[in-house]
Order: structure tokens, then sequence, then C-alpha cells
């Protein structure tokens, strides 16, 4: 019986912790990479609740140690995949059913365990796994994701508050159900916040999900799962396989029941889906939900006025922090003649204290990039460049090696062509382009900013005169869906700055934020009319 209303406070984000030598943390975290790198694991499929095992087994190995194995995880083929979404829409009546303090339950639970039962094998997982060093995993695996769970929460909260007037005589509410049918998250590499959050945030909402992240995060959303189904997540609620691409989106966006897709990933990937879906469109039950975050080709713009260190530290960081593998680094910047000679000096000088290496010693601040194919991706761009094709020139790095793990030297490239193509396209790694730009020119060249790239996620100005910031967030208003000033256009917390673009980087629906929630709930509004009228006259009519 549910007789009360409950109430979910607003959360505070999950605090940071340093790693720092000598604290208890680092000693923790060593512990588990340790012992996680002493076994190797053989990840199942988790349909229906049950340990899934195709015998279809595909290697792990650490991006940055390739030479050693990590375990296996199960491939999934065409009958897994249909197996997933059986045991979703046969868990979706009691799921959808279950009142919500019990549901957001779970969740809070889940969250807790991530913060501190679960906490260093989820960062060993992500740092060993996905390449990232123990920081990077610490403000993605493990705050990141304790904050989706518990803002979403809250977030759900307030939604399901929210209720129509009701004048005399009626009471008007509104019922804020799943979709109807199963929901689909794809999910990307580079972030296992993001891996984990996609299929949560759907099934916080009542629905039911098939779940299918890159073969590259396998590694730690086995631990995703395994603290869900310790949170008490029942049986098909969420499932999770492994298939490729191709194959879960035949098999998803043909199905009848088909309800939605999470997705955060790059923007071709995007388009070919929401295509599928189009075509499809009358097999469906009810108008599928599309939400897609995707790519970026994120800016920072130095107005002549700009600091110069802040400049320096937004570029050093929001480039090269994983590797450049944020949707959000810092991958073309502008600089104005009267100060870029002195950013890009101590740009380079900066560059070149970047350690890189394996994520287990702690001194690197860059590790690998995620596998062959981006490896091979990026060093062609390098290439290119170093073999003379275009306005172009490397000013630090530009070397790469695949010996032990695949490595790409943070590179920063100087072109003097501003549509020069490493301007324009997403490599997704450690390299960041400069543009020099004539000082005095410096309202004309935002319109560069503003049409070099098909995106708009993220992009950072900097200045120190308050007319020319006013100017610039008036003028690069559609350029971005998160635009910082005087900071790195990277590292969005959940709660204070919501995440998505719009153009070619997406729907813009901002994972972790009420926007977001709203799209996997179908309203239904109910009109009760305590005493019914019994004659369909009115007045009007009557005669005079
Ligand atoms: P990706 O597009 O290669 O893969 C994303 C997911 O889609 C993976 O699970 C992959 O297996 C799956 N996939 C690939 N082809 C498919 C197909 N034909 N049908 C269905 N699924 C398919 O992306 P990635 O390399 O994992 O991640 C990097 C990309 O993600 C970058 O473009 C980055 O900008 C973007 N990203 C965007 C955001 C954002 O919030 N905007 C956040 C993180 C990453």
């Amino acid at each position: 019986m549910n007789n009360a209303y409950f109430d979910f406070k607003e959360p505070k984000n999950e605090p940071v912790k340093s790693y720092a030598p000598g604290s208890p943390e680092r000693k923790a975290l060593q512990e588990a990479l340790a012992e996680m790198k002493s076994q190797q694991v053989d990840i199942p499929m988790y349909i229906d609740g049950q340990e899934v095992r195709s015998g279809n087994k595909k290697e792990i190995r650490p991006p940055h140690e390739t030479g050693h194995l990590l375990g296996h995880f199960h491939a999934s083929d065409e009958e897994h995949v249909c197996d997933a979404i059986d045991a979703a829409l046969a868990a979706r009546e009691s799921w959808a059913n279950m009142n919500w303090e019990h549901r957001a339950a779970i969740f809070m639970k889940a969250a807790e365990l991530l913060a501190t039962k679960y906490r260093y094998k989820m960062n060993a997982a992500t740092m060993l796994g996905q390449s990232k060093n123990a920081f990077q995993a610490e403000i993605d695996s493990a705050c990141e994701l304790v904050d989706f769970f518990r803002f979403n929460v809250y977030f759900l909260s307030q939604i399901y508050k929210q209720q129509p007037i009701s004048p005399e005589g009626f009471n008007n509410r509104m019922e804020y159900r799943p979709l109807e049918g199963f929901v689909l998250a794809v999910t990307p590499f580079n972030f296992t916040a993001i891996g984990g959050n996609l299929p949560a945030c759907m099934a916080m909402c009542g629905n039911v999900v098939v779940w299918k992240p890159a073969n590259t995060q396998v590694y730690s959303a086995k631990v995703i799962m395994d603290i869900l189904i310790e949170a008490g997540l029942p049986a098909g609620v969420i499932n999770l396989v492994y298939p490729s691409g191709p194959v879960v989106g035949e098999i998803c966006f043909s199905h009848p029941y088909f309800a939605g897709v999470h997705f955060t990933g790059s923007t071709g990937v995007f388009q070919t889906m929401w295509k599928s879906i189009g075509a499809n469109i009358d097999r469906f039950k009810s108008y599928p939900r599309i939400v897609g975050e995707t790519g970026g080709k994120d800016f920072v713009f130095a107005h002549p006025s700009s600091n110069v260190d802040a400049v320096v530290t937004a570029l050093a960081r929001g480039a090269f922090e994983y590797q450049g593998q944020k949707c959000s680094a810092a991958s073309r910047a502008y600089l104005p003649s009267n100060i870029s000679q002195e950013i890009l000096d101590k740009l380079v000088a900066e560059v070149g204290t970047m350690k890189m290496g394996p994520v287990d010693d702690f001194t690197n601040f860059v590790n690998a990039v995620i596998d062959e194919k981006s490896f091979n991706n990026i060093a062609g761009y390098l290439d290119n460049v170093k073999n003379g094709n275009g306005d172009a020139k490397i000013l630090c790095g530009g070397n790469y090696d695949s010996s032990k793990g695949w490595y790409i030297e943070p590179t920063v490239i100087l072109t003097t062509d501003p549509s020069y193509v490493t301007m324009c396209e997403e490599l997704f790694g450690p390299v960041l382009t400069i543009y020099v730009y004539e000082a005095d020119n410096w309202k004309e060249e935002l319109e560069i900013v503003d049409s070099t790239s098909p995106y708009a996620l993220t992009g950072a100005i900097f200045s120190q005169d308050r007319y020319a910031i006013e100017y610039m967030t008036k003028k690069l208003v559609n350029c971005a869906g998160n635009f910082y000033i005087n900071d790195k256009p990277s590292g969005a917390v959940v709660g204070q700055q919501p995440f998505g673009g719009a153009r070619a980087s997406g729907t813009n629906d901002k994972a972790g934020s009420i926007l977001n929630l709203y799209r996997w709930l179908s309203a239904r509004t109910i009109k009760e009319t305590h005493v019914p009228v019994t004659n369909y006259r009115y007045p009007f009519h009557q005669p005079d």
C-alpha cells in the first residue's frame, strides 16, 4: 500500500578524491589495479537476470599494454538480441507498476555501492579497459555515475510532482508512464558514466532496456551490471548484450515494440540509426523517441584581451586530458596575433612536461588511445601534416608508437588555413590545431568559428573585456550547447552544467538533467468530474 508522498532531496555532487601520494584512496586503487591485472575475467551477457555465454569470446586488453590479457567477453548474435528484447518485454508490466519509491531505492543503493564498496574496482576497470589515469577515472566512473544515479532520482521526483490545475468540481492529474515497449541504450567507449547512465535513467522512469555498450567498454560495463544487480535491479529490466552495431540496429529498429533509442557516439552512426528508424516508421506501435549525443569539434577562442596563462592551461587540459578522447575536448583554437606567440611558447613548454605511459604509473598524464582503429586514424592525420599536405606544421608531438600500446604523443598543429582538415574534422585524439588571427579582426573571426564545422557541442571564449564577452556570447549563440567563459570547454558536472550539443552534435536532450528524463516518459492526463452534467444543452442556445 502506498499511502504517503515520498520526498527525495536535492543531492550534492559526489566529492572527487585526490589520489595524492600517501592518501588511502591511492593505496586502495593501486591494490584494485594489481588484483584485476592478476586475473582474467570471463564476462557474460546478462539477459533476463541470467549470465549468458555464447562461446564466441573476444579478448580484452589494456590499450596502453596490449601484451596483457585482462580476459574475454562473450559476443552476442541475433538470437541474443531477440532474447534480450523478449526478456525486457516480459519484465515490463511488473517494473512499470512498481511504486516509484522502490524503483528509486534501487538506484540510490547503486549510487551508495559505487561511492563506497565498488569505487576502486570501478575506477580500476575504467583505467585498465579504457586507459584513463586515476583522476580521469575518478571523475568519470565514480563521481559522475554516482551523480547521474542520485540526481536523476531527484529530477524524476520533481517531474512526478508536476500536476495540472483542477478547478472546483474536477480533479485533473498527470501520470508519467514509461514508454510502451522496450528501449535501446547504445553507449560509447569514452565515458563509463555514460555507459551506466543511458540505460539506468530510462529504467528509472519505468522502462525496460536492451543495453549495447561499445566493445571497448565491456570491462567496466560488467562492474556497472554487478552493482545494479547487487542494488536489487529485477531480472529483465536492463539486459546487457554485445552484438555488432548493425545487428542490434537491424533487429531493434524493426521490432513493433521498439519505443526509443538513447545513443551517445559518433554522428555518422547516429544518422544511420535515424535513417533505419525512419524507414521502418510504419512498423512501430508508437513513434520511437530518438535521443543522440554525438560528435564535436570543440573550440577555444581567445580574444585579444585574454589572460595568457588561463588560455594556456585551458588548452593543455582541454585538449589532452584523456588523450583528447572527450566529446568536449578542445581540438581547434583561435589565438589573436598580439598574444599568440606567448601562448604558443608557453603551451609547447607545458605539453613537453606531459608524461605518457601506462595508467598504473600515476605520474603519467597521458595514456593510450582506445584501439588500433583510432590509432591508425589519428596517425594518418599526423602523417598528412608531416608530408606537407596543406598549410600546417607540427609545433610539438606528432610521433606515435604501437609497440607496447596505442600511444600518440600530445600534438599541437599550427595552421595558416582556418579550414585546414584538422580544424574541421573530429579526430578524437590528443591533437590540437591552432590558427592565429589578426587581433584587430576578432569580430570577423567569429564568423569562421561559427561556420567551420557542422558540430555545435562545446566551445570556450577567453577575454577580460566584458563588452567583448557579451558580444561573443551573443554572436556564437548556436555554436555550442555547452559554452564556457574563461574556462576550458570540457569537464561538465552533473547538476551544474547539463550536457549536450546541437547541430550535428546531437538532439541536445542534456543527459543528467530533467530535460532528458522527459524523453523517456509518456504522460497520461486524467480528468475526473465529480458530479457529471446530465443535460447536453448550454445556456447560449436557449431562445431570448
Ligand atoms: P561510435 O559511434 O563508434 O560507437 C558508439 C556506439 O555505437 C558503440 O556501442 C558502437 O558499438 C555502436 N555502433 C557502431 N556502429 C553502429 C551501428 N551501425 N548501429 C548501431 N550501433 C552502432 O563512438 P565511440 O567511438 O564509442 O565514441 C566516440 C564518439 O562519441 C565521438 O564521436 C564523440 O564525440 C562521441 N561522444 C559524444 C558525447 C556527447 O555527449 N555528445 C559523449 C561521448 C562521446
